[in-house]
Formats: C-alpha cells, sequence, structure tokens
C-alpha cells in the first residue's frame, strides 16, 4: 500500500501559510428543495480542518457534474461548514476569476475561504494525464497563489482532475487527515479479504461501478456481488432481458456499459447476482413488485423487489465480508427505500467486516443512524471500489510524485 510514501500534515508547518484544501463535500441534496439532506462529508474533514487552524485556508470541492440537478453552488455548504466549525468561514462565488484570486490573495490565518463549486469550471471535469493537467488555466491560476496543497478528496482520488492531480504536481503537496484514515482503513480489507466476500452495487454513477467488477473478479477479490439501482438494470438487459419501456430508453444510452457486463457474464456469470424481481410506481404513486418477465410496464424500476431483497440479505448475513456502494433504488421517493435499508439492515446482522462507501448510501445510513453499525464508513464510493480492485488511484499516485519531489530538493521551507 501506498500509505508510506507520501507526506501528511505531519511533515509540514502550516502557520501563516496559504494552503489549498481539497476536499469533497458533494453531498445528497433534497431534489426539490436542494437542501443538504446529509452532511457526513463535511463533518469528516473537521480534522483536518482543526490541523490547519493557524494557516489561510482556502477550500476546494465539487458538488455533483455538469447536467445533474443536483449540480449546485457550494454556498449552502459554506453555511453547513460554519455551523459547525470554530472557524469564521467565508465563501466566494467564483473559482479561478479576478474575484476569486483578490479574496485568496487576502485570506487571513484563521479564517476559511469557500470557492465555488470548482466544476463550475470546465477544466475540472476532463480526466486527462497528469503533463496535460500541469497546464490548465485552473491549474496556472491558481497555484502560484499558494504555499501548500493538502488533498484530503479521497472520495474524488480516482479521478485525474485539475485540482486533484494537477495542483499537487504544481505545488508542495501533502495528504489530509482524512485521506490517511481512509487509505489506512481500506488497505487492511484490501490484503485479503476473509470469505466469502460479498460486494453490493447500486447507484446511478455507473462508470465508477461496472468497469471495476471485471477488476475485483479478475483479481478473485470477492465471491459474489450483488447488483441493484442501474447497474442491476445494465446486467439485466446483457443478459437478455426485457426491461420497462422508459428503462429500455435508459438502456440505449449505456451501450457501453451493457457491452463489458457481457463481457463480465461470459466469464463469471456464477458470481453475478441480478434481482428477480423490481419495484414500479403505480398511478397513485404506490410501489408495485413485478417479476422481472412480468408483461410490459412503461414506467422505470425504482427498486429491487422484496424476494430479491430477501434472497440478497441471506447471502449478506452469513458473508464474511460485505462492501457495499451506491443504494439499491431511488431511496429518496417514499417507498423505494425498502431495498437499500433491507441492505444496510442485513450488513449491521452480519458478524463479518463491513463496509460501506458512496455519498448516497452513506447518507442514508447516517440518516437512519446506524453508521457505527458498520466496521468502516468510507466517505468514498468510486474511489473506495478502485482501491479496492487493486487499481492506483491518481490522487494518490500525485501525493507519492510529490513526496519525492520534497525529498530530492530537500526542502525544508515547509
Ligand atoms: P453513491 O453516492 O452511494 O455512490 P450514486 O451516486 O452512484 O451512489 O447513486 C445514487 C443515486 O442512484 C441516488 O440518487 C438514487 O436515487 C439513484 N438510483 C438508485 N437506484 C436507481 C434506479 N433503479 N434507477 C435510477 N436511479 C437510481
Ligand atoms: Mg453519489
Amino acid at each position: 500500500m501506498p500509505t508510506q510514501n507520501f507526506a501528511t500534515l505531519d511533515d509540514v508547518q502550516t502557520k501563516d501559510k496559504r494552503v489549498f484544501l481539497r476536499v469533497d463535500i458533494n453531498v445528497p441534496l433534497d431534489p426539490s428543495t436542494h437542501s443538504i439532506l446529509d452532511d457526513t462529508r463535511i463533518r469528516a474533514i473537521s480534522e483536518t480542518l482543526g490541523r490547519l487552524e493557524d494557516a489561510k485556508v482556502v477550500l476546494g470541492s465539487h458538488q455533483s457534474r455538469p447536467g445533474k440537478d443536483d449540480f449546485t453552488s457550494l454556498e449552502p455548504h459554506a453555511r453547513a461548514l460554519a455551523e459547525y466549525c470554530n472557524q469564521e468561514v467565508k465563501f466566494v462565488d467564483d473559482v479561478i476569476g479576478p474575484q476569486a484570486r483578490q479574496r485568496i490573495a487576502k485570506a487571513e490565518p484563521g479564517q476559511i475561504l469557500v470557492l465555488d463549486n470548482l466544476r463550475f469550471c470546465a477544466e475540472e471535469n476532463i480526466d486527462d494525464k497528469p503533463e496535460k493537467l500541469l497546464k490548465t488555466h485552473f491549474v496556472k491560476q491558481l497555484s502560484p497563489l499558494f504555499d501548500l496543497n493538502v488533498n484530503d478528496a479521497f472520495a474524488t482520488a480516482h479521478r485525474s482532475q485539475p485540482s486533484i492531480v494537477g495542483l499537487t504536481d504544481a505545488l508542495p503537496s501533502v495528504a489530509g487527515r482524512l485521506m490517511e484514515k481512509e487509505l489506512k482503513a481500506i488497505s487492511t480489507l484490501l490484503q485479503e479479504p476473509h470469505r466469502p466476500c460479498v460486494y453490493v452495487l447500486g447507484g446511478a454513477k455507473v462508470e465508477d461501478k461496472i468497469p471495476v467488477i471485471d477488476h475485483i473478479l479478475t483479481r478473485n477479490k470477492a465471491d459474489k456481488i450483488l447488483l441493484g439501482g442501474v447497474p442491476a438494470k445494465i446486467f439485466l438487459k446483457a443478459s437478455g432481458k426485457k426491461l420497462s419501456s422508459r428503462d429500455e430508453q435508459e438502456m440505449a444510452t449505456l451501450g457501453l456499459h451493457i457491452e463489458t457486463a457481457k463481457a463480465i457474464m461470459k466469464k463469471f456469470s456464477e458470481k453475478i447476482e441480478t434481482p428477480t424481481d423490481l419495484a414500479y410506481e403505480e398511478s397513485g404513486g404506490q410501489r408495485t413488485d413485478r417479476n422481472i418477465d412480468a408483461a410490459q410496464l412503461k414506467d422505470s424500476a425504482l427498486d429491487i423487489g422484496v424476494r430479491t431483497l430477501e434472497r440478497y440479505s441471506a447471502m449478506i448475513k452469513s458473508a464474511s465480508t460485505v462492501v457495499s456502494n451506491g443504494p439499491l433504488g431511488v431511496f429518496e421517493r417514499s417507498g423505494f427505500d425498502l431495498g437499500t435499508k433491507a441492505i444496510l439492515e442485513s450488513m449491521t446482522l452480519c458478524n463479518g467486516y463491513t463496509i460501506i462507501g458512496g455519498g448516497h448510501l452513506v447518507g442514508l445510513a447516517s440518516i437512519l443512524g446506524i453508521e457505527s453499525n458498520f466496521s468502516h464508513v468510507s466517505t468514498a464510493g468510486g474511489a473506495m471500489l478502485s482501491l479496492l480492485s487493486g487499481q492506483s488511484l491518481p490522487g494518490v499516485d500525485a501525493l507519492i510524485r510529490a513526496a519525492e519531489r520534497m525529498k530530492k530538493t530537500k526542502d525544508n521551507s515547509l
């Protein structure tokens, strides 16, 4: 594990230093009011903020991504941060423009300046090679304004983006406390998971979840993958099942993932579990469970069915390791949280090592007040899965390069 190979906040002086702090406080929002549903990720950075109390901290994060309903300003996040941390929190509705740069230049120690959603900058949305990221306007505009870069965004460490990799390559850089804690906890499981090891994957961010299944199974890290949410629909489609007309429309946009799923099924079909029934919304808004082979339906499936959740629950309870990322249904809608709640509850009844990850799934566990019943609660979804599947994380690789630079230059000025 790379945990020994990068520098941490123990290795640097921060007093009066201008620090860019990259965090991931991308949180679940109420679909209609956009108010913050769960602030777990905001609370998770408190140790790092406490350590940086003597520095001029400029905090950067993203919220969702362009095109999504929850792609919003970070102002409510700044307000939430101000509520529980002892320091003064100021928000600037700009990222790299003149207003942001002026405010950064005037930052004071003991104050936290929160930049707006970093993904409001187009460049921040592109995954690219480190050398390209160094040349982005994002990195060129921001890096001269800082003495130190602290990366505490474990949940975004699987992205090769300007604020995660570019700034880390451009500045003296260390890992924050949360980054350290997550890497340590997950590396324990990475060594050799106790068997049987079951993964439960749902949610909507399929690009983080589908390709990683192949890595997990090829490296023999799991005995069963139980699918819900959009990944379940992709695998059902890949195995020739007919979905509702709305789900078929959605699948038409996910051809690449369906091909990946077909290839996975060819090699590992006995390890993949898909739902035998799904829950749909009837005209009155009520939940109705139907076998997947049932008559043609129009609307999207919004949850796994009760028979499926019973089958999955039994496998979870008797497993020795359970890793779960992504809700199994649209848990934000009343009645369609049944599958996800049942899976979380079964995990709390499992005697093995249990780990949940992902903003939405962890958000629900926190709302239910059951977070302490898991062996580890990760703030990350995709990054956690990438790491567990044995892939390296671009954000961590960049921190390792930063440590090598520090050693070479014997830069003790920090
Ligand atoms: P996480 O944050 O836990 O990693 P994702 O961000 O991938 O999870 O996905 C969370 C979203 O997935 C939720 O907003 C939820 O409504 C949605 N979702 C879950 N099941 C379905 C489904 N069957 N169809 C459409 N969206 C779904
Ligand atoms: Mg999410």
